[in-house]
């Protein structure tokens, strides 16, 4: 049977709308075989998803999305078979939450001020016991109708330089890339071409990345052409990184990303799976 890989998508316990259970029941519906649950900043979903996927037989890979700054930007990476029991890694998902707290209170004032009360209760209530993200803003300002779609909500109001963003400080990546690689885990940069860098500051990027300790790029990931993925397979050639693939799955009403549903990697890149002990 055709192996299946899906190396990043959200549960509950950051910003997906599916549990854990849900996730990787839709994951093996999909016919996906091996998986990594990587919500932002947390492992908390983890032993859930693992329960899950040892009776669904899929291979669960245990991860997550940090968050971390570079140069003042902030850059998302995967880390890939890590140890969430790793002090260092653990205290550092604590204490993102807290970042995370204070940081929602920020931006929840910021909204009272544009006549948006209530932001905060409506964001703490979504998240549970979850992380609080952008994105539970953005369904509330949905939910109030003060948007009529996610993006509108980060393009009027949450985006950077909008009336209710608030910047933050969050890990830094060496940092970050300590705590993946010593847990036991690979770091990989995730979706390279969000962040609208220029070739000068993508090399840069992925000089101090591969100088850090990271060794994997997201080659392959959801809504992205074949030019895309050949110029992100040039970075990890020149690089000498390892190319990852994942969809980004968040929310089965979002029609253009399905767990699984992914390019295959080009072959002449060394696939991430290939340094991960299962
Ligand atoms: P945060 O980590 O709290 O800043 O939230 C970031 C999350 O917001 C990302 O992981 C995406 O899921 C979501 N997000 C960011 N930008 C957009 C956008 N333009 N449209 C929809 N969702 C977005
Ligand atoms: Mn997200
Ligand atoms: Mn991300
Ligand atoms: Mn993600």
């Amino acid at each position: 049977m055709a192996e299946i890989y899906d190396l990043h998508c959200h549960s509950t316990a950051s910003d997906g709308a599916l549990s854990p259970t849900e996730l990787i029941t839709r994951a093996h519906e999909q016919g996906v075989t091996s998986m990594a649950l990587t919500d932002h900043d947390t492992t908390a979903g983890l032993a859930e998803a693992r329960t899950a996927a040892t009776a669904k037989g899929i291979r669960l890979i245990p991860g997550i999305e940090l968050s971390v700054s570079w140069h003042d930007k902030c850059f998302h990476i995967v880390g890939l078979g890590i140890n969430p029991d790793y002090p260092p890694l653990a205290q550092a998902t604590q204490d993102l939450q807290t970042v995370r707290v204070e940081r929602a209170e920020k931006i929840a004032h910021k909204l009272e001020k544009k006549r948006i009360p209530g932001a905060l209760e409506a964001v703490k209530h979504a998240a549970g016991d979850g992380m609080i993200t952008r994105t539970h803003f953005a369904d509330f300002l949905l939910s109030q109708h003060h948007v009529s779609t996610q993006q509108e909500a980060f393009d009027r109001y949450l985006g950077q330089g909008k009336p209710a963003y608030v910047s933050t400080s969050w890990a830094e990546m060496n940092q970050a890339i300590k705590w993946i690689t010593e847990s036991g885990g690979v770091a990989v940069l995730a979706h390279p071409l969000r962040y609208k860098l220029t070739a000068n500051w993508m090399k840069r990027l992925l000089t101090a990345f591969k100088e850090a300790g990271g060794q994997g790029i997201e080659v392959v990931t959801s809504r992205i052409n074949a030019d895309e993925i050949k110029l992100i397979a040039g970075y990890a050639a020149s690089f000498g990184l390892a190319g990852s693939k994942g969809s980004d799955f968040h929310n089965p009403e979002n029609q253009w990303v399905e767990l699984g549903r992914l390019a295959p990697l080009p072959s002449a890149i060394k696939p991430v799976w290939e340094l991960l002990e299962f």
